[in-house]
């Protein structure tokens, strides 16, 4: 029987040849996706704001040996993402098997002390560019003749964790949109999942797992 640290990288689980798109993946749950699918095998595409760290984290994954490349997206833009698309069929010649959606940021405040402008920056960052990628993906995806799409959602979508309303709107709406896409694009061999994480120690989850008062009112 296989050990259990050793079963992850053990034949019987193999991402050899697949493509992948994990949008985010400089830092966090997006830079821990990217290293885990590299070393499964798999070729995969990144992408984060800030070309400087973009840069660095693409140097230490040639350093080890994995396929990783990846270009500067804003995904909260129409135009950038429109532009991601392409380059990523560009790349992978028209085919796409795994998409993960897993930009996501969140601005922690009272619902009574949100502006329009929080509101429009996190659907549009959050939930709009998760919905826009996976449109832009379908072609590409089908395709493939077998893929998957994931989104990055959280705990905050399924009930109520007081770490801000409009990040919790735009959490339950990637489930549900996870929901219908799955049932809709079944028929083109394209599986569709959100996940739900817990809080886990990143940089967007660091400023309230360090702060008392926050981790006493959600009791973790
Ligand atoms: P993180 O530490 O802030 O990392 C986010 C990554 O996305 C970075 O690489 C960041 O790079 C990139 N990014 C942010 N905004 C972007 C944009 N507009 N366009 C392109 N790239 C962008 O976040 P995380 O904690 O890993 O969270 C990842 C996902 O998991 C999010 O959807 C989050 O809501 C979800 N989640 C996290 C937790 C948790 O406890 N950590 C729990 C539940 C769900 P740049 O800033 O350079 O662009």
């Amino acid at each position: 029987m296989a050990k259990p640290d050793s079963f992850g990288k053990s034949n019987r689980w193999s991402l050899e040849g697949m493509t992948a798109l994990v949008t985010g993946g400089t830092k966090g749950l997006g830079h821990a996706v990217v290293e885990e699918f590299a070393e499964l095998g798999a070729i995969v595409y990144t992408c984060s704001r800030n070309e400087s760290e973009l840069k660095e984290c693409l140097s230490e994954w040639e350093r080890k040996g994995f396929k990783v490349s990846g270009s500067v997206c804003d995904v909260s833009s129409r135009a950038e993402r429109e532009k991601l698309m392409k380059q990523v069929s560009s790349l992978f010649n028209g085919k796409l098997n795994i998409l993960i959606n897993n930009v996501g940021t969140n601005i922690y405040k009272p619902t009574e002390e949100n502006s329009a402008e929080d509101f429009s920056f996190l659907m549009t960052t959050n939930l709009e560019s998760a919905y826009h990628l996976s449109q832009l993906a379908h072609p590409l995806l089908k395709a493939s003749g077998a893929a998957s799409i994931i989104l990055m959602s959280s705990v905050c979508g399924v009930v109520s964790v007081n770490i801000g309303s409009i990040y919790s709107i735009t959490k339950g709406g990637m489930n549900q949109l996870a929901q219908n896409v799955a049932c809709e694009w079944a028929k083109d061999n394209i599986r569709v999942n959100s996940v739900a994480p817990w809080f886990i120690r990143t940089p967007l989850a660091e400023p309230y797992l360090g702060n008392e008062k926050f981790l006493e009112e959600v009791k973790c």
